[in-house]
């Protein structure tokens, strides 16, 4: 596998990145950087940095990008990362992609995919989601685990995400049309973007982002 695969996965919140980059880090053995995922791990040990941005997450908007970059700058020091991550959520402005090629170089990435679903679709799937606290399995409302509270893998509880309920769910997408959005402009004019349809069976969405990988003779 060709050193430093660095793929960058985009896609409004509910297209399903999550999912997608649990397998295709098991898959290309490189880990998931989700810097929503590091934020909110803070927020539940009650660091310092948990306590400063608890109640921007809780609203759905974006915490600062120096704060993001510097996340990213320290994560990609450890030693799992060296030949590669998968990006989940970062970058989200045009700010955080620049510093970003500062830190990787300009052949860095390798590969932007966008997984794109309709406003509406990722509403619904956003409303309806359930999350394991411990292990950060995803469930849908009517699952046993969501109606029970307790998820089947870990015992942990499943709960609705505070940024899961409808307003900040608008800002969330407010805030990826506005800051996001204009990132598939800035990876496309450096033949880095490809678009996937994100609006299939999780497992065809797969298919399609691996044979991507594939066809670019990346892994
Ligand atoms: P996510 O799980 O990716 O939807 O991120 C949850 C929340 O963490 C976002 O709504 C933001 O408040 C914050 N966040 C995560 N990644 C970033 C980022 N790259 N830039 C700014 N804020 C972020």
């Amino acid at each position: 596998m060709p050193k430093r695969l660095n793929l960058i996965i985009l896609g409004k919140q509910g297209a399903g990145k999550g999912t997608q980059c649990k397998r295709l880090s098991e898959r290309y053995a490189i880990p998931h950087v989700s810097t929503g995922d590091i934020l909110r791990a803070a927020i539940q040990a009650d660091t310092a940095l948990g306590r400063s941005v608890a109640s921007v997450l809780d609203s759905g908007a974006l915490v600062s990008d120096d704060l993001v970059i510097k996340l990213i700058e320290d994560r990609f020091q450890q030693s799992d990362a060296q030949d590669g991550a998968l990006l989940d959520g970062f970058p989200r402005t045009i700010a955080q992609a620049e510093a970003l090629e500062d830190l990787l170089g300009e052949d860095g990435i390798k590969l932007c995919i966008d997984l794109d679903v309709p406003t509406e679709l990722a509403t619904q799937r956003l409303s309806m989601r359930r999350v394991c606290q411990e292990c950060g399995s995803i469930y849908v409302e009517t699952d046993v685990e969501a109606i029970s509270g307790t998820c089947s893998k870990c015992g942990g509880d499943v709960i609705q995400r505070a940024d899961d309920y409808p307003d900040p769910i608008r800002q969330r997408l407010e805030a990826y049309e506005r800051d996001t959005a204009p990132l598939l402009a800035f990876y496309e004019s450096r033949g880095l973007l490809v678009v996937v349809n994100g609006n299939q069976s999780p497992d065809d969405v797969t298919v399609a982002i691996q044979s991507v990988i594939s066809i670019r003779g990346l892994a």
